[in-house]
């Protein structure tokens, strides 16, 4: 199940606060390649569902119960999830990327708020 259908809804549009951009992970002078260098990321820092609603990867007006469909639904689905938690570069948005990793080695690093349920 999608988060959007979790309100009986659709996805409409998403926010797309980075994409392509040929830079160094966390834009670091001589760290390796970011996968937005190589067009295989991107951020995400809200969603608009059908009904109009727009929900912020963070804010206290997310809804928990999707907020914890769409870390499900992104961690299934991508390599690479990077979410509020992870660290301070992702407070505001989820970075996913498809990055192949030895062992097939995925990373789903976002956290819920205290009042979303596990
Ligand atoms: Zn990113």
């Amino acid at each position: 199940m999608t988060a959007a259908a979790v309100f009986g809804g659709s996805l409409k549009w998403i926010g797309v606060a980075a994409s392509y951009s040929c830079r160094p992970r966390n834009n670091i002078t001589g760290a390796l390649l970011s996968e937005h260098g190589r067009a295989n990321a991107i951020d995400v820092s809200a969603v608009g569902l059908g009904d109009g609603r727009t929900i912020p990867i963070r804010g206290a007006e997310a809804p928990a119960v999707f907020l914890a469909a769409m870390r499900q639904s992104a961690c299934d689905r991508f390599t690479t999830v990077l979410g509020p938690g992870s660290d301070r570069a992702h407070e505001h948005h989820i970075h996913l990327d498809l990055a192949r990793r030895r062992g097939g080695y995925r990373i789903c690093q976002w956290s819920m708020p205290d009042w979303v349920e596990p």
